[in-house]
């Protein structure tokens, strides 16, 4: 399904809800009212029930996409999930339905899209080719600055593992970004290590600024409380940016107001503030909103003025061009198998603590109950408290998978299935990431403020109210032993497992064995309230 040469009819162009924008490739060169055929459904909305903050972004930049669509010539064909009429119940029936209708109502012989960012809406769109004998014509995205034939370039290139590190350098030289001739500005690649500071008390964090929905997008909020009524999350206090103009109105304010300290505090977590210095712009990025090279270039510029440091502008940089871009690559270069992987064989469901936030883990509660409210959480909270949770309970990857695809804004499955499946749950056996990311309380107490008020007590290994973290870390470990032991970056944690004394491992592996056994059966480590 490449792009064809033989042109047959005039087109309609599907734009797809990830590629909400004016300047997407597939809209280039038509004639004046050429279709554009948009529909308010996210394939997948009916297995998964996305957030409903996820669905009112998608939905409201469409329908403000409209007038622009409009004014630059195209004939808009829209189906709402709130349509009357003969569209009556086409969008939720399934973008499928929805594009048959719109090819039997208009004899379109040809549809033009933009490269899918998921593997399924290209499946999508080849049966539509098969089925409906109509062309289909696929443009390179404008999305990621690496195509898939230049990725499977590198990874052809690369001699051992893939070490996004070494991707993320190429990209800066390829694209020139904070480069002095051959060499890293300030003489450094990456400045990762000046990067961990944790929060401190009264820290003065900037208000981000909240969009009040308009008309347009109360008109949707009703509409999905209506439609998506058994959806993950509530529509109440929906504030993120649903056209180009106010997305660019965050990337300003982030690069004005919080960049600075962005670099520093990335990995900081603390429960009263959910944005502290990040951008939030993922969402954004990853519906088509904002160019994500167009923040990296405004990131760089502002370094070269002098108005950021170089910790902040290549921590943030290295997000785009490195993680952002690495994910993508990775994922298109190993689905459909990726996404089934399952390296440590777990098989326990997402207990039920993840869907009603009750347990007396504090961080854990605080991340659940501000994803549920947000939609939102940022990549520390998501791979440390969440993931980590995940990794030592041994949570099934295709079941965490599912939450993370349904509980956060910014989740398309380009990104969730690597950040999931590779670098969470270590589920590809190290094909992306060099070592699981699990930690004990230690590196949760030291980065957050969730410790203080918490039922368990961080720095307690065992025993009663000791931190679940510590001893399911050292089980963890133990239990993976002969798939984990050969890890060179494991040898160091592996040593010290070895010195624990007998007395100790069985206290560990007692406390972890009850933990787990509470958590399979309950879905809780919250006692059962005793009926009276
Ligand atoms: Fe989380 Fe343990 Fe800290 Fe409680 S003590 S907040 S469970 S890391």
């Amino acid at each position: 399904m490449a792009a064809k040469k033989k042109k047959t009819s005039t087109p309609s162009v599907w734009l797809m809800t990830d590629h909400l924008s004016v300047d997407m490739p597939s809209l280039e060169g038509h004639p004046k009212g050429t279709p554009v055929v948009l529909i308010e459904n996210i394939p997948g909305n009916d297995e998964i029930q996305f957030h409903k903050k996820k669905l009112v972004l998608v939905f409201s930049a469409m329908r403000h996409l409209i007038p622009r669509l409009e004014e630059a010539g195209f004939d808009v064909d829209h189906y709402p999930i709130d349509a009357e009429g003969e569209k009556a119940g086409l969008a939720e029936a399934g973008v499928e339905v929805a594009l048959r209708h719109h090819i039997q109502k208009t004899g379109c012989r040809r549809l033009v899209i933009t490269s899918p960012s998921e593997f399924d809406r290209m499946t999508i769109a080849q049966s539509l080719e098969k089925e409906l004998g109509i062309e289909i014509e696929v443009r390179r995205t404008n999305r990621f600055i690496m195509n898939r034939t230049e990725f499977r370039e590198w990874v052809d290139a690369q001699q051992e593992s893939l070490v996004m590190e070494n991707f993320y350098r190429d990209m800066r030289k390829r694209l020139g970004i904070l480069m002095e001739g051959d060499y890293p500005v300030g003489g450094r690649w990456n400045y990762d290590v000046e990067n961990r500071v944790p929060p401190m008390d009264n820290m003065d964090l900037p208000e981000i600024p909240r969009f009040e929905p308009d008309d347009i997008t109360k008109a949707v909020i009703a509409a999905v409380d209506k439609v998506h009524v058994g959806n993950m999350g509530k529509t109440d206090g929906f504030f993120y940016p649903v056209t180009a103009e106010q997305a660019m109105v965050w990337l300003d304010d982030f690069i004005e107001k919080r960049l600075r300290l962005f670099g520093m505090y990335q990995d900081a977590m603390i429960s009263d503030n959910f944005v502290m210095y990040h951008s939030m712009l993922s969402p954004a990025f990853n519906i088509g909103l904002l160019n994500p090279m167009d923040a990296v270039r405004k990131v760089e510029k502002s370094y070269y003025e002098g108005d950021t440091p170089i910790n902040s502008a290549e921590g943030f940089i290295r997000q785009i061009i490195g993680w952002r871009e690495y994910s993508n690559g990775i994922y298109w270069e190993r689905m459909p198998e990726y996404r089934d992987l399952n390296f440590f064989e777990y098989d326990m469901g997402l207990p039920q603590l993840f869907e009603d936030g009750v347990t007396r883990m504090s961080c854990m509660k605080s991340v659940i109950q501000q994803t549920e409210d947000t939609a939102y959480a940022h990549h520390i909270q998501r791979l440390m408290i969440l993931g980590n949770f995940c990794l030592l309970t041994g949570v099934n990857p295709q079941a965490a998978l599912v939450y993370f695809k349904r509980a956060f804004i910014d989740a398309w499955e380009w990104a969730a299935v690597p950040n999931v499946i590779g670098m969470i749950l270590f589920a590809d056996g190290g094909y992306l990431g060099t070592k699981p990311y699990a930690a004990s309380a230690n590196y949760i107490s030291k980065m957050s403020d969730y410790c203080r008020g918490c039922f368990y007590k961080a720095r307690k290994r065992v025993g009663e109210r000791s931190c679940p973290f510590n001893y399911l870390y050292w089980q963890f470990l133990h239990r993976h032993e002969d798939q984990l032991k050969s890890n060179k970056r494991m040898g160091m944690v592996y040593n010290l497992l070895k010195k624990k004394t007998p007395g100790e491992m069985n206290l560990i592996l007692t406390s972890s064995e009850a933990f787990l056994n509470k958590i399979r059966t309950d879905g809780t480590d919250r006692p059962k309230r005793k009926v009276a």
